[in-house]
């Protein structure tokens, strides 16, 4: 894609080549996230203002807007402080126009005795005297026109007024050009959806509240452009992730089967779905993008491993990456016996593998004397070889944006690609975040899970948790505390588990209470983590490095400080530590006083429900969407007219448009595709095509 089209140059020009706007005011724009002439278009109106002509401020129920023709009459200048009166008559009543801190004679020449003017304004009664306080138009009858009979209400910053933004619009408008239509002209005309600069026309003039309402014609296809431009960038991201590939991955099954034959479980019905999904798009010749998403303990561990098989099967290899060094330890740990059951080989590597150990493991996954691989990010290294790798699986990368995941896509070559993520998330998001990949939901936990149960607690009782958790590790059982979480800095949020850690030891006994925080180094943390899973450890202090997957079954107890100051996924996450043993598990939720009503709402949410995706509709009304995911990272655009909360099917609608056109235009040349290119540059998507390098 060259450079963006010539015809779009006037929308992006400076602001202060608007009328209104000058150096100065356009830097206050910025406010508004208005950069450009197109920003400002995109920015339309809150509300409206009825100044429809009345004859009478009698026919407005008062207090209320009223527009009409009046008679100036008498001028009552203060005595002293009071405030300015003049005395106007409409076609039936006599009221007063009324202004604080006049200057000079400013007055008396816009309102001479005995003239007609239109006033408009908002009237009220004082005293039982009708009055409009400073109207806010007052022009001759001849140009009543001025005022529009319905005038939008612009957002504000500092620096920008009502005035000013509409007459900026006004000036704005006519640099919108008729463009090749980029929307599907099926749905255009089942919508009845306006062409794009008469969508701008009309979103701008509304003519009542019925044009400011999101199913508005004008408004509706303005939202549908943002989304279509977004799931046209996920559709590019997803056409370039595929055709990247080549390689069909079909096993006999003889692995699997083996291993499935060594559990002392069956599958759930959810994970044999997810299976036979994953199965079938490795078995295709195009590459594999699949999220799998699963709350936690839903078993997608099982269900990953399976994958691998697939590829090992395949004659080929495997690699599966977790965030944390923790993690990776964790996973290998779990699929070690399982996989060398069937005779599999399994390493793994982190950032720990140095020197001759790791030029070894290097060597025998260069030959294929490996079949599959564990560990951090030190697997997608420059120098790390595969004979023949088939799958990368992403582990709990609920964090990870398109961008990101198609960087990961780029060193893992022409590899099937399977992110999994323990965050469950409302379909509106996953369409918006994931509309790049094809999802498979483990929406059943394995049976016999007993339920936690979930009490609030205030810190004043602390004196009353310590005890309790005496009591537990006496009985044998063994508990998580989490420290607070302390935003944008490890150092403090470690201080403060260490100081956790001293306390409790001093009240539990030194052996006991082992620590582990992301500031230790990794042989330490390794080495915490394994007392505890051994039993050796029976409080494990910890900050949110424990937060995903670590899996310890006899771990029945959570303590969570200061929890309010968490996010509810995150606490959900944090929860999903305990109640994967045998025994009865409990949470408490520690909370500081005084308890925001927002926090209250949130952590009853949880003391309400474990089912994740409930805890995440919950997060996305509490919150809303630009919140719950830190928008910058997920790769979700800041959209300024549509809403992602109430234009789920519309966002549906555009996934398949732009996955449809994809389809028989990969590479966006037929007329609808140049048009396309167009919508992509107006709505500045052009870093995430360049990214992608699609044509
Ligand atoms: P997740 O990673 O989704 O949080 P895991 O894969 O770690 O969950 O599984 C949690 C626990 O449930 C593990 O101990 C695992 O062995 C067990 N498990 C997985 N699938 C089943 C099943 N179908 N039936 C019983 N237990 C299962
Ligand atoms: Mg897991």
């Amino acid at each position: 894609m060259r450079g963006r089209p010539e015809i779009l140059f006037p929308l992006f020009a400076g602001l202060e080549t608007l009328d209104g706007i000058g150096p100065k005011t356009a830097k206050h724009y910025s406010g508004l996230h208005v950069d450009t002439p197109k920003d400002l278009l995109l920015t339309l109106p809150l509300g409206g203002v009825d100044r429809a002509r009345r004859a009478s401020i009698r026919e407005v129920d008062l207090p209320g807007m009223a527009t009409v023709e009046v008679t100036i009459g008498r001028h009552r200048k203060p005595a002293g402080r009071g405030p300015y009166r003049v005395e106007v008559s409409d076609a039936e009543t006599v009221f007063q126009l009324v202004f604080f801190h006049v200057k000079g004679d400013y007055l008396e020449r816009i309102l001479p005795s005995g003239s007609r003017r239109v006033v408009s304004g908002r009237v009220e009664l004082f005293d039982g005297v009708a009055q409009m306080a400073h109207p806010d138009h007052i022009v001759p009858p001849e140009d009543t026109d001025q005022i529009p009979p319905y005038e939008p209400v612009y957002p504000l910053t500092a620096g920008v007024t009502q005035k000013g933004i509409a007459k900026a619009v006004a000036s704005a408008l006519p640099r919108a050009p008729y463009l090749g239509e980029w929307i599907d002209l099926e749905l255009l005309k089942r919508k009845g959806w306006p062409a794009w600069p008469d969508a701008l026309q009309e979103a701008h003039n509304p003519t009542g509240p019925q044009d400011l309402s999101r199913s508005a014609g004008a408004r509706e296809r303005l939202a549908y452009d943002e989304l279509l431009a977004h799931q046209m960038t996920l559709g590019l991201a997803r056409v370039s992730m595929r055709k990247a590939s080549g390689v069909a991955s079909t096993g006999d099954g003889a692995l699997r089967q083996t291993v499935l034959d060594s559990l002392p479980f069956r599958p759930t019905a959810a994970q044999l779905r997810a299976m036979e999904e994953i199965a079938g798009d490795m078995g295709k010749p195009e590459r594999m993008s699949r999220l799998l998403q699963g709350d936690v303990g839903s078993g997608k561990t099982l269900v990953a491993l399976m994958a691998l098989l697939v590829a090992v099967e395949a004659g080929g290899q495997g690699v599966m990456m977790a965030p944390t060094s923790i993690l990776a330890a964790q996973h290998y740990a779990s699929l070690k016996p399982l996989a060398e059951a069937a005779g599999v080989v399994i390493e793994n590597l982190t950032g720990a593998d140095k020197g001759a150990g790791r030029k070894a493991k290097l060597a025998a996954l260069a030959c294929g004397d490996i079949h599959i691989l564990v560990g951090t990010h030190a697997v997608f290294q420059e120098d790390v070889e595969f004979a023949d790798l088939r799958l990368a699986i992403v582990d709990e990368q609920h964090r990870f944006g398109v961008r990101e995941r198609v960087r990961l896509t780029k060193k893992g070559r022409a590899a099937d690609m399977l992110v999994m993520t323990a965050t469950p998330i409302p379909r509106t998001l996953s369409l918006a975040q994931y509309g790049d990949m094809d999802i498979s939901v483990l929406d059943e936990k394995p049976p016999g899970r007993r339920p936690v149960k979930t009490a609030l607690i205030s810190t004043a009782r602390m004196a009353e948790v310590v005890q309790h958790l005496r009591d537990a590790v006496a009985e044998g059982r063994q508990a998580y505390w989490v420290c607070p979480l302390v935003e944008e800095s490890e150092v403090f949020e470690a201080t403060a588990a260490e100081e956790r850690f001293k306390a409790l030891r001093a009240e539990l006994g030194e052996g006991g209470v082992g620590l582990v925080h992301g500031q230790l180094p990794m042989a330490e943390k390794d080495r915490a983590m394994a007392d505890f899973q051994a039993g050796r450890t029976r409080v494990l202090v910890a900050t949110t490095v424990i937060e995903v997957g670590v899996d310890v079954p006899n771990a029945s107890i959570m303590v969570i400080e200061q929890a309010e100051i968490f996010g509810l996924a995150q606490l959900h996450q944090l929860r999903g530590r305990v109640g994967r043993g045998a025994a009865a598990s409990t949470c408490l939720l520690m909370y500081r006083n005084p308890l925001s009503e927002g926090a209250r709402r949130r952590l009853s949410v949880l003391r309400e429900t474990e089912d994740g995706f409930r805890i995440a509709e919950e997060d996305l009304a509490i919150r809303g969407a630009g919140d719950l995911i830190g928008t910058a990272q997920s790769g979700i655009p800041r959209f300024r007219v549509a809403d992602l909360e109430s234009q789920t099917a519309l966002m549906a609608v555009a996934q398949s448009d732009a996955r449809a056109l994809l389809e028989r235009d990969p590479v966006l040349e037929s007329p609808r595709g140049q048009a396309m290119r167009v919508l992509l540059w107006l709505l500045e998507q052009e870093k995430a095509i360049r990214l992608i390098s699609v044509g």
